[in-house]
């Protein structure tokens, strides 16, 4: 990709909806929010809410969870605990979420209670993916060629009619990449079934596997008075579906980043988003764009912004949802973010190499404070600012290059 033409999306956008959503009073701090889910994402919501002097209760199946530290209250209890989401509920003045794994009983006692932002629309739309792709086809914007499937005979014949390789996913409870199954052989769909572990006459998204040039995503936040503002547009890299890299502001042609900041604006507004949507993307070789994934709350793509734009996209939502105006977009420059995975056995988490790593004055390390390390597991980013991308992902790299996880004594998966 050339920078010539390139040079990118620097620009922030704003967009006036045309629906104005009804005009409410704002939520003003020390006013409580609620997070449903304390892991990462949470905890760092949270952050940028206290930040702004609002108080934050969360609630999380596990006392030791992420947001714990900065969470000023912590309901223990599951996403389908309608009575925990309810004492949830009675300690705060707005409800918002950082995953979308939440049930339907417990959104309903929510909405019925409170504001909860974004609302049931978002979260219905997004936590199932058969659901997903008819909203955004519904939308005028293109998907990976799809068909629903019950049965393996149903998977073979979609099988002919999409072509190989074939994505097999679960239409619920699927991230990082586990939930779906690559299937290049036919032969390996009663295998492919059974992993995922759906009985027969249950529904998989059978999805074609498209090559293309990178993935990208936008993360666009929607006020309550209908402005939407877009971050600059991500480039990621995923590894076995877990993400590993991104770099923003992406380099791609203006072109690109105008069509990708349109298709998160344009279903925001489908949605009646109030909050942040994020909008997984393919750039096809012929310069497409497909959506690949939506998430109604901020995202790991955009975990950059906390360092490398006027406004992150934790203080961003927080502003959304307390019905504030939104915050400057703009980058400050080129930034990258790469993910700290765990490595090995299960064990206490202890990170080695700390004062090596940020010897670059312009790495910045987040650790989410988990006490367990286990390979692949998600337990911080670095982010590092560059003269270009390319110079940031770099000492990104350099960064984590430092970093191990102590051996320890394996502990047991409880
Ligand atoms: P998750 O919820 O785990 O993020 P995704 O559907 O986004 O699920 O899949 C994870 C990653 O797997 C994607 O970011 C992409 O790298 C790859 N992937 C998923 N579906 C496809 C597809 N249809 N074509 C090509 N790559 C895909
Ligand atoms: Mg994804």
């Amino acid at each position: 990709m050339c920078m010539g033409d390139s040079v990118s999306n620097l620009v922030p956008l704003y967009t006036r909806g045309v629906d104005v959503l009804r005009p409410i009073a704002p939520i003003l701090p020390p006013a409580v929010i609620g997070i449903l889910g304390g892991g990462q994402l949470g905890r760092m919501l949270a952050s940028a809410a206290r930040a702004m002097g609002y108080r934050v209760a969360v609630l999380d199946p596990d006392p030791d969870c992420p947001a714990a530290a900065v969470a000023d209250r912590l309901v223990i209890g599951s996403y389908d605990d309608v009575g925990a989401a309810l004492r949830l509920a009675d300690l705060s003045d707005v409800v918002t979420y950082e995953l979308e794994h939440v049930a339907a009983e417990v959104v309903a006692a929510l909405e019925a209670r409170l504001p909860m932002r974004p609302g049931h629309g978002p979260l219905l739309v997004t936590q199932d993916r058969l659901a997903e792709r008819r909203f955004i086809e519904g939308a005028g914007i293109p998907v990976a060629p799809w068909r629903e499937v019950r049965s393996v005979a149903e998977a073979r014949v979609a099988a002919t009619e999409l072509g190989l390789p074939l994505r097999l996913k679960l239409p619920i409870g699927g991230y990082d990449g586990r939930g779906q199954v690559r299937i290049v052989d036919p032969a390996d769909l009663d295998d492919a079934w059974e992993r995922l572990g759906r009985p027969a006459g249950a529904a998989l998204l059978a999805e074609r596997e498209l090559v293309f040039e990178a993935e990208l995503s936008v993360v666009v936040a929607r006020a309550t008075d209908g402005v939407v503002a877009a971050f600059p547009i991500a480039r990621n890299l995923h590894d076995a579906g877990i993400l590993v890299e991104s770099v923003a502001p992406a380099p791609v042609r203006v072109g690109v980043a105008r069509r990708a900041v349109a298709i998160g604006s344009a279903l925001a507004l489908a949605m009646d988003l109030c909050g942040t949507l994020t909008a997984e993307l393919f750039h096809l070789p012929d310069g497409s764009l497909v959506v690949n994934e939506l998430a109604p709350r901020v995202h790991n793509s955009g975990h950059w912004t906390i360092e490398g734009a006027a406004t992150s996209q934790f203080e961003q939502h927080i502003r959304a949802i307390c019905g504030l105006g939104l915050g400057s977009p703009v980058a400050h420059g080129p930034t990258a973010t790469v993910n700290l995975l765990g490595t090995g056995p299960r064990r206490t988490a202890r990170l080695l190499g700390v004062a090596e790593a940020l010897a670059d004055p312009d790495v910045h390390l987040h650790l989410y404070d988990k006490r367990r390390v286990f390979e692949r597991r998600k337990m911080g980013h670095l982010t590092a600012l560059g003269a270009n991308v390319d110079e940031a992902l770099e000492r990104a790299r350099r960064a984590r290059a430092a970093l191990s996880w102590a051996d320890g004594p394996e502990v047991d998966r409880r």
